[in-house]
């Protein structure tokens, strides 16, 4: 009923023996395939090597090859699952595709591939620098320049449209202030509310305390801004200042806290 046979040769080309390396590569279903993608003579010493040496060859050895804008072992498995399910289909359904078809089919799977991974580049940036800012208030108390900090770092990642965010500040008082509220006669209370009302809950964002040696960046940029001019400065490119503590921050070089009692 399946049209299953006992016999080993194979149904297509009458070939003896119908095993993996027959079916995937030299079968007339299938080395018209590799022929016309295998154009490159890097590709001739895999023509008759045993099926192990032939898959280690595509997937491992060729593993950063690029074949136009296609990654070649992404090319090689889909190209073996296509040969595979036509060999089924003729031989289960005696349905034969022609081969520039078989070739427009493979073109267009790698098209859509491809474009799911450059969405997905696109959407997990990978420690990539997005923006930045640095802010000079002049003279004023330390929880207040920090308070005004945060103000002015939620107020940008909101204009940016920026749907989650993960504030970190070395000021304990500052996290305090905004986690608990503070007493209306506090002098910094409008500006606590202020952050409390764009820390609303139609977005999602968290808020803690980090000690300075776990983000020297923004120690960095803090430094810079007091060597600025006043007020607010958007960094959308990188600071070359910024690169070695970026640097130390991606391999994992830690800066020792000398804590007293
Ligand atoms: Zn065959």
């Amino acid at each position: 009923m399946c049209n299953l046979s006992s016999e080993a040769s194979c149904n297509l080309c009458n070939h003896h023996l119908e095993d993996t390396i027959h079916t995937l590569r030299d079968c007339n279903n299938a080395a018209p395939i590799w022929n016309s993608l295998m154009m490159d003579i890097r590709f001739d010493c895999c023509k008759n090597k045993p099926l192990k040496e032939w898959f280690t060859f595509n997937l491992v050895t060729c593993k950063n090859l690029s074949f136009g804008d296609w990654n070649w072992p992404v090319v090689f498995a889909i190209v073996c699952w296509q040969v595979w399910k036509w060999r089924n289909a003729k031989v289960f359904s005696n349905h034969s595709i022609p081969l520039d078809k078989k070739l427009e089919t493979i073109a267009n799977i790698m098209k859509e591939w491809n474009e799911i991974q450059s969405r997905d580049k696109l959407d997990k940036p990978k420690g990539r620098w997005l923006t930045g800012f640095g802010l000079n208030i002049g003279n004023c108390s330390i929880d207040s320049a920090e308070l005004w900090v945060i103000y002015h770092g939620v107020k940008y990642a909101r204009q940016l449209g920026m749907d989650f965010v993960e504030i970190e500040s070395d000021s304990n008082n500052s996290v305090l202030a905004i986690k608990q509220g503070v007493s209306i006669n506090h002098t910094l209370a409008p500006l606590v509310n202020a952050i409390k009302e764009l820390l609303t809950n139609d977005w999602h964002w968290k808020i803690e305390y980090i000690p300075r040696e776990k983000n020297m960046a923004a120690d960095w940029l803090a430094k810079w801004s007091c060597n600025q001019n006043r007020g607010l400065h958007l960094l959308c490119r990188f600071l070359t200042g910024l690169g070695n503590i970026i640097l130390a921050d991606c391999v994992g070089v830690g800066h020792p806290r000398l804590v007293t009692n």
